[in-house]
């Protein structure tokens, strides 16, 4: 087992201190330690963080990128492989706030129209019983469906703002109740398992993403992919999966900004140590023989098949 160094342990404790720190924040961090611009020395970072997630797998723990689905952002952080919510808010949050934060992200990722955000409203009218099976655990005994059952809408009201607080949600720009970039970073698997579908381009779930015209198709598509995707080309924009056109005109500010950027490093170069953690540079346009390799947790279904708009665990919700 190699070692690793100060500068190593400085950007671990760095990350978990401050929780998911914005790409320029981390660059700078890595800067400060290493005298290297990760910008000007990919390599050099890549392997910094594969070493760091060498270590960090022996306890579960991986530093990892993502981007924020609202506005694209890359943000890094340290997470918890562990799959339960229990493990990774447990110290922190009691057991009806983490049955009701687990209904939230359940009710934003499940949703068929890709809007990445349920509202006010509706989160405060969620009803905890239906996530019983999920976080009863043995030791909690009876108290737990009371402690459910009354939990209210101010307790609700005050733990959606611990959550905003701390990073597990965010108030969209429209008002309402979407993701936050410690879900992003932390729910990566989860959301393979609940069959969030992925982006086409990017792979990665599109909790908040564009949908294909074609009712027929589930293809769906962040709004910083299609910029990637399509705002270079002079090409036919149509679907990945069904060639049905796709819409998309790149705004004046896009434009500009895409003329600043010559490129970038983001999540998609992040090194992994599961191969199968996420996806990497080569899988950025996915076959459909590499997505049902992916990952065990849950395969992908192919474009073809339409969306699946209630799954077991969205159903529970009604
Ligand atoms: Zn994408
Ligand atoms: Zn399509």
């Amino acid at each position: 087992m190699s070692a690793l160094g100060w500068q190593h342990h400085t950007l671990i404790q760095s990350l978990l201190s401050r929780g998911p720190t914005s790409e320029k924040e981390f660059h700078d961090m890595f800067e400060g330690v290493s005298k290297k611009n990760p910008v000007n020395y990919p390599r050099i970072f890549n392997d910094v963080l594969l070493k760091i997630n060498k270590e960090l797998s022996y306890v579960q723990f991986e530093l990892r990128g993502c981007r924020n689905q609202y506005d694209g952002e890359v943000y890094y952080g340290v997470v918890n492989n562990v799959a339960d919510e229990q493990s990774k808010l447990g110290t922190k949050y009691t057991v009806p706030q983490i049955a009701f934060y687990k209904g939230v992200i359940e009710a934003i990722a499940q949703d068929g129209t890709a809007q990445g955000c349920i509202s006010s409203i509706d989160a405060l009218n969620l009803r905890l019983e239906s996530q019983m099976t999920a976080t009863n655990s043995e030791s909690q005994g009876a108290a737990v469906p009371a402690a459910l059952k009354y939990f209210s809408i101010s307790q609700k009201e005050k733990t959606l703002d611990e959550f905003v607080r701390d990073k597990w949600l965010c108030h969209t720009s429209d008002g309402n109740i979407g993701l936050g970039v410690r879900s992003f970073l932390d729910l990566r698997s989860w959301f393979r398992g609940n069959d969030v579908p992925p982006c086409e381009v990017c792979n990665e779930a599109g909790v908040k993403a564009e949908l294909c015209r074609n009712p027929d198709c589930k293809a769906r598509i962040h709004q910083y992919c299609l910029k990637k995707k399509f705002g270079r080309t002079r090409a036919e924009k149509v679907c990945p999966c069904c060639q049905t056109p796709w819409p998309y005109v790149m705004t004046k500010a896009e434009a500009l900004e895409e003329m600043d950027e010559p490129s970038q490093p983001t999540q998609t170069e992040l090194p992994q140590t599961q191969p199968t953690a996420g996806p990497s540079r080569k899988r950025q346009r996915p076959t459909k023989s590499e997505r049902v390799e992916d990952d065990g947790a849950g395969p992908s279904q192919p474009c073809s098949q339409p969306p699946a708009r209630a799954t077991r665990r969205s159903s529970r919700l009604r």
